[in-house]
């Protein structure tokens, strides 16, 4: 028995606006990928060619390969700011902390 075909990517038809499918997929290069939409509705028939790519990472790979360049997204580099900020401002208040010696000895330093 044959199966129906599932389409888990899916775009909008720009012309009758329903879900359509991708037919084909082609990987165009690293980060780019040409995939090729029909429209089931009858009478529609629309087909058409879309290309996605990757522009931006939100995390590396377990593994990052060196080769790939492709930037953080904004918002990932704002939140990578923020949270090293954050992480220093505790560092230096940790360090005042145990820095300051409630009895006022100074310790001998090598
Ligand atoms: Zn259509």
């Amino acid at each position: 028995m044959m199966r129906a075909r599932t389409c888990r990517t899916t775009a909008i038809c720009p012309h009758c606006n329903t879900l359509i499918g991708a037919r084909t997929s082609i990987r165009s290069s690293r980060f780019t990928t040409r995939r090729i939409y029909m429209c089931l509705i009858p009478g529609c028939g629309f087909q058409g060619v879309a290309i996605e790519e990757m522009v931006f990472q939100l995390s590396e790979g377990a593994s990052p390969d060196p080769t790939v360049d492709l930037p953080f997204a904004p918002h990932v580099i704002r939140m990578r700011e923020r949270n090293a900020a954050i992480a220093a401002r505790k560092r230096s208040q940790l360090s005042f902390t145990f820095d300051d010696d409630p009895s006022g000895d100074v310790a001998a330093v090598a």
